[in-house]
């Protein structure tokens, strides 16, 4: 059951084949077994997950289930889930139980869906490893000594280690595709606005974009039809009409025009990965597609331009952890400064505190012209670049990250090391374009473990059910979406 697609897994629930309760306890006794290698999920409530499962099961009974009615998934702990506990993997949050429910956690309930539990995560969505997680790192289920990617780790490991059916994501600057391809899933990243961000704990607003996290493009589109749509309560989100992500899945790819930046494949690309790309890129070749060459002249600034902008915003949406509204307050302080001082110092780790200081440094009085205002400048011009390539070509391709999985402790000291994970993904959310990342092969570690690689898909504006089908039809022909590590069958 646990490596079946969600349409599979639909159809055994229609056929009564199985019911939603027996599922969900297939996937929570997986997660007895095997969380405890991987730290997947920090807040699990077995008696809420087969409670909305026996909901599940009347709603099918009843002959009124729609495609996810009863199915188990992982919600990302950056979503507030009524009388979930959910910290955003921070200490800051460690004991908040959300009074309300996300516009996403709402789009799932009402499709019935089964939330399993809350995964782990870096603090605050900040990171490219799980290692900044209050709650302890992620292994990566491919190779438990490497990291699942993150930010969104928790639900990386949980959809590679098959401890839920699919999983939510967010993504900032990579945090879905990152770990998609450290970890040899499908993830989708939205263009921005079309997936509410009500709900969802804000790191940098105008980037932060929620996703399906899934083994497949054709999961993926089942998920993107639940989450879609337009929201008043978040006010960036786009009035764009509802569509059907499955409706172009088997379209043919003949003639469709695929561009190549040359900034994807320069170097710092391992060679391994770029042979994995290659190989992709000669599938598609026999599927019909066309390639051309592009550049995105400006895509080598989105790194720079990113950690000016990402942090200016994280250091005003954190400035409410004030240990007055929401969070932990300091359980000892001389007066209201020092226990805001105190709270903060206590609540807050070391990669949130450096955002903070950055961000609120570049937004300074005496800097702001220098770097806030000429990243957002520059911001333009990186959109522009894709607009330019747009005229020449559909869909874009590229590796979604230069390397592989890797070790646990190896970058931790090197933030720089860590940020540049993202060379590949930022420019689209800087852009508000639509990424996604397929599973496309493997590389060999020097220890022999099988490491996945990710192929990166990425859309012009509201494109999501192109790039479906573009990732469905590579996953008709190829199985690396299939695999399953060793040791989690
Ligand atoms: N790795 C990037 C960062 O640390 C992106 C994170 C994300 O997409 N949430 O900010």
């Amino acid at each position: 059951m646990i490596n079946q697609s969600l349409k599979q897994l639909s159809q055994m629930l229609a056929s009564k084949e199985v019911s939603s309760v027996e599922m969900t306890q297939t996937f929570l006794d997986r997660i007895k077994q095997y969380n405890p290698d991987i730290n997947a999920y920090i807040t699990l409530d077995e008696d809420k997950s087969l409670a909305q499962a026996k909901a599940a099961d009347g709603i099918l009974a009843a002959g009124t289930a729609t495609p996810l009615t009863g199915i188990p998934m992982a919600q990302k702990d950056i979503f507030c889930a009524k009388d979930w506990r959910t910290t955003c993997g921070s200490k800051m949050l460690e004991t908040f139980i959300a009074p309300y429910d996300a516009n996403v956690i709402t789009q799932f309930n009402h499709a019935g869906a089964v939330n399993l539990g809350k995964t782990n995560m870096d603090e605050f969505a900040m990171g490219s490893s799980n290692e900044t997680s209050y709650f302890g790192c992620v292994n990566n289920p491919w190779d438990l000594t490497r990291v699942p990617g993150g930010s969104s780790g928790g639900s990386a490991a949980a959809v590679a280690g098959r401890l839920c059916a699919a999983a939510t994501g967010t993504d900032t600057g990579g945090s879905i595709r990152q770990p998609a391809s450290l970890c040899g899933f499908t993830g989708l990243k939205p263009t921005y606005g079309l997936v509410s961000r009500y709900g969802m704990i804000a790191f940098a607003s105008s980037l932060d974009q929620a996703g399906p996290m899934a083994k497949s493009a054709e999961d993926c589109a089942l998920m993107m039809n639940v989450m879609a749509g337009f929201d008043e309560r978040d006010s960036t989100s786009l009035n764009h009409p509802k569509e059907d992500y499955t409706s172009k899945l088997n379209q043919p790819l003949t003639g469709l025009k695929v561009g190549l930046p040359k900034e994807y494949f320069a170097e710092g690309l391992d060679t391994d990965v770029a042979k994995v790309i290659d190989n992709a890129i000669a599938e598609y070749k026999k599927l019909g597609a066309e390639f051309v060459d592009i550049s995105l002249p400006n895509a080598g600034l989105s790194i720079p331009v990113y950690y000016v902008l990402a942090p200016a915003e994280a250091s005003t949406n954190l400035s409410r952890y004030d240990g007055v509204r929401y969070g932990h307050r300091a359980a000892e302080y001389d007066d209201l400064m020092d226990m805001y001082m105190k709270s903060r110092a206590e609540g807050f780790g070391d990669e949130v505190k450096r955002r903070i200081l950055i961000g609120t440094y570049v937004l300074s009085a005496g800097y702001y012209d220098a770097y806030y205002l000429k990243a957002q400048k520059i911001r333009h011009l990186i959109a522009d670049d894709f607009k330019a390539a747009y005229k020449k070509c559909d869909i874009i391709m590229g590796p979604t990250v230069p390397s592989t999985a890797f070790k646990t402790g190896e970058k931790t000291d090197d933030p720089v090391a860590m940020y540049l994970q993202d060379i590949y993904t930022i420019a689209t959310n800087l852009a508000g374009l639509p990424g996604m990342s397929i599973p496309a092969g493997f590389s060999k570690s020097s220890d022999g473990k099988d490491l996945p690689v990710g192929l990166q898909i990425i859309g012009s504006y509201f494109d999501e059910a192109r790039m479906l089908n573009v990732g469905h039809a590579y996953q008709q022909v190829t199985d690396w979406h299939t695999a399953m590590p060793e040791g989690f069958a």
